[in-house]
């Protein structure tokens, strides 16, 4: 989105007709929070707690809370990250977390937002969907009329909880209102209404997002196939557009009652290699035109990506295209999965070894230095392979407290100085290099660099460090100098 300012862009969206704000305050769950710190990382913002529609934790179901940050307008621009110190209760009386209507509003913005790329509601079907469950609960008589003192009551009713929070005070507060902004969603609308709109019709409807969905769908005139119609949340999340899914049995079908993948490809209105994908993932062997690769070469390049090799190294190898290595990973039935799964355990082991050598060459780093030695290793490690990071993190010695150390550190402080003058001389006795640099003495010293930044507290070391570097300008004597050292 671009444009000039802010307002017409609310304007545009339809922001400001839905009474709604547009302020959308960063939100974070105290334990969430707590439990990334826990791990030895820093809290971060999550998705699924910044959507409008979410107010409760869906992991520890509690109310989030709210940073003071971007409302008051100070540091807006800068990189901010969650901080006890900044976060408030997301409303003055917060409402009660237990509330199941928290829970449902949750899963309706997390179910949209995992529907697939692209994907439009339909306005008449939604519209009817909304009807016929309006007569199922008697809002709507025999003969198609609205009930509408019925109907306010029980819209008001059931998003009354919901207005305890300021951002969604733009609901309903009487039956009068409710009839207002929800009638208008029976009929296939002229134009657009705020998705919180929708998400309390459908809350207050049917109960549930499960439900609406299966409603919908089954209102649908293109046939949603089975397995879809009846699966559980997860996998509505994961669905193609029934449009699509529609076309994909329909070239199933097709190849199944002996068609070419090709003149199904084209009877369906698709691309031939996205008919050969689709076939193989859904585990139909198609036969496929031997000139494109020499069998043997194929079988060589299905070895190769099964083993995990990167896609490029393949084609280079075998003197192929990049594309038909791709092509050929997308046509063999479950190769794409072992092929991922091999990528994965390759990075696995990658991550692993490294953040091993990193601890093993400074057995005295604690767990944030080693991250600090290594942020993309950490990142890595962090995001896949969480409960292997746990176990290494107790392995490292606890990180080391500020006011009872005064004697470790000068223990350490002499220790370190000795290390740095003996590695010096080593250094210059061995290559007689012009000058002797930090990057050598970290090479030479293990655990020197994580301590670099404390020197404050080491004076010896520190002392240390200038003398070694400072030492060949002035050659002659040098000796001595060093004997004199710590
Ligand atoms: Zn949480």
């Amino acid at each position: 989105m671009r444009g000039a300012g802010i307002g017409p862009l609310k304007g545009q969206l339809g922001m400001l007709a839905t009474r709604f704000r547009a302020h959308h305050p960063l939100k974070a769950c105290s334990d969430c929070m707590a439990q990334d710190q826990a791990v030895g990382g820093t809290p971060h913002w999550r998705l699924v707690h910044q959507l409008p529609s979410t107010w409760i934790c869906p992991r520890h179901h509690q109310m989030l809370l709210r940073s003071t940050v971007k409302a008051t307008g100070v540091g807006r621009f800068l990189w901010h990250l969650p901080d006890l110190k900044s976060m408030v209760p997301v409303s003055e009386r917060p409402p009660e977390a237990a509330h199941p209507i928290w829970r449902q509003l949750v899963t309706c913005g997390e179910q949209v937002l995992a529907l697939p790329n692209g994907f439009h509601f339909d306005d008449v079907r939604l519209a009817s969907t909304y009807r016929s469950a309006a007569a199922e609960q008697g809002l709507i008589s025999s003969i198609g009329r609205l009930c509408t003192a019925t109907f306010g009551e029980a819209l008001a009713t059931a998003v009354a909880p919901l207005r305890a929070i300021p951002e969604l005070s733009a609901l309903p507060s009487c039956p009068e209102e409710a009839i207002a902004q929800f009638a208008r969603l029976l009929r296939p609308p002229r134009t657009g209404t705020h998705p919180l709109r929708h998400f309390a019709m459908v809350i207050a409807l049917f109960g549930t997002w499960e439900s609406f969905w299966a409603a919908y769908c089954a209102d649908s005139k293109i046939a949603v196939p089975h397995h879809i119609r009846g699966s559980s949340a997860p996998d509505l999340a994961n669905m193609a557009s029934a449009k699509v899914d529609a076309r994909r049995a329909e070239l199933l079908n097709r190849i199944d009652a002996g068609m070419s993948v090709t003149a199904a490809a084209a009877f369906v209105g698709i691309a031939t290699g996205t008919a050969m994908a689709w076939a193989a993932q859904a585990a139909v062997r198609v036969d496929r035109r031997p000139k494109l690769l020499k069998p043997d070469v194929r079988k060589q390049v299905i070895r190769a990506l099964r083993r995990g090799v990167d896609k490029a190294v393949i084609a280079e190898s075998c003197g192929i295209s990049i594309q038909t290595v791709t092509n050929t990973l997308r046509t063999e039935i479950g190769l794409a999965d072992a092929w991922r799964g091999a990528r994965f355990t390759q990075a696995m082991r990658r991550a692993r070894a490294d953040w091993a050598a990193i601890a093993a060459r400074n057995p005295h780093a604690t767990y944030t230095d080693i991250r600090r030695m290594a942020p993309a290793t950490f990142a890595w490690l962090y995001r896949n392979d969480r409960a292997w990071l746990e176990v290494q993190a107790k392995k490292q010695p606890p990180a080391p407290r500020s006011n009872h150390s005064r004697v470790d550190w000068d223990a350490r402080d002499r220790d370190y100085a000795g290390q740095v003058a003996r590695a010096c001389l080593l250094i210059a006795a061995k290559t007689a290099p012009k000058r002797v640099t930090i990057g050598a003495l970290c090479q030479a010293v293990p655990d020197l660099k994580p301590l670099l930044s404390k020197l404050d507290r080491m004076p010896l070391t520190g002392a240390a460090l200038k003398q070694a570097t400072r030492r060949r300008r002035t050659d002659e004597g040098h000796q001595l100098v060093m004997t004199n050292s710590p």
